[in-house]
């Protein structure tokens, strides 16, 4: 009773009570402590590891994701080491950025401790080339919604914001965003879309009038994140970007 009395006051009060009470309580008490510090901050995985092409802005997203870890008080570990996708690592992070990841870049254990991942309510972002990755493995398609197809040049575009998010409220009804528009394929009829490109305000669209670019979804027990935006490096530095990538991580965390 004692104990679960202490667990609610003050820190104040706590360091008060713990004078009364023999040493065991207070080492009880202090490692309850020290374990809800611990846990209240927010660990974030961000994995960047390429085997087919390799985007240049890599260490400026990195940057920028650091960035924004540390206004939010999130733990940022970045990585290109794929070992570290094992069941017990995993477990310890609140959600995982898939940073413009290409090929094949999970082996089969990395992979199914990634599945698991997702299965015990794991969260996942995947921002522009994460869907230009793991072609042969049919789970992460539906993980991500979407296949790279084919892009044209660098350009500007009108994006129609579809559905109010945290990830999209910053940004009113359209925006003109300069990027790498992809066109992409097996698209999974489940994804909740949130950004749309305008076919119209660009050369090399593809999919006619319903060009998605952004989506959200609920998958196999996980959250999921997804932008299709973030090939340029100046993409890093374009503080609306960020914050449709920052809420878009946080609506994905495991709580
Ligand atoms: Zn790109």
């Amino acid at each position: 009773m004692k104990l679960l009395l202490l667990l609610f006051m003050s820190p104040l009060l706590v360091i008060t009570a713990l004078q009364n009470t023999d040493g065991s309580t207070i080492n009880q008490s202090l490692s309850y402590i020290k374990n809800s510090t611990q846990n209240s901050k927010k660990s974030v995985l961000v994995f960047s590891a390429t085997r087919g092409f390799r985007h240049a802005s890599i260490p400026d997203g990195i940057k920028a994701l650091q960035k924004i870890a540390a206004r939010n008080n999130w733990e940022l570990t970045a990585t290109e080491d794929s070992s570290i996708f094992n069941n017990e690592t995993l477990k310890k992070f609140h959600a995982i950025v898939l940073l413009n990841t290409t090929g094949n870049v999970f082996g089969k254990n990395e992979e199914a401790a990634l599945q698991q991942y997702i299965q015990h309510g794991g969260g996942i972002a995947g921002i522009h080339a994460a869907a230009d990755c793991e072609y042969d493995w049919p789970w992460y398609n539906q993980l991500i919604g979407g296949y790279f197809e084919s892009h044209p040049a660098i350009q500007s575009a009108t994006i129609h914001i579809k559905e109010r998010h945290p990830a999209t409220a910053h940004l009113g009804s359209s925006w003109i965003h300069k990027d790498e528009w992809y066109n992409y394929k097996s698209l999974s009829p489940a994804i909740n879309v949130l950004l749309e490109l305008d076919e119209k305000s660009y050369q090399g669209g593809k999919m006619g009038h319903s060009h998605p670019i952004a989506w959200y979804q609920d998958f196999d027990g996980g959250k999921m994140f997804y932008t299709g935006l973030g090939h340029t490096s100046e993409a890093y530095q374009d503080e609306k970007f960020l914050m449709h990538v920052e809420n878009g991580i946080r609506e994905v965390m495991k709580k």
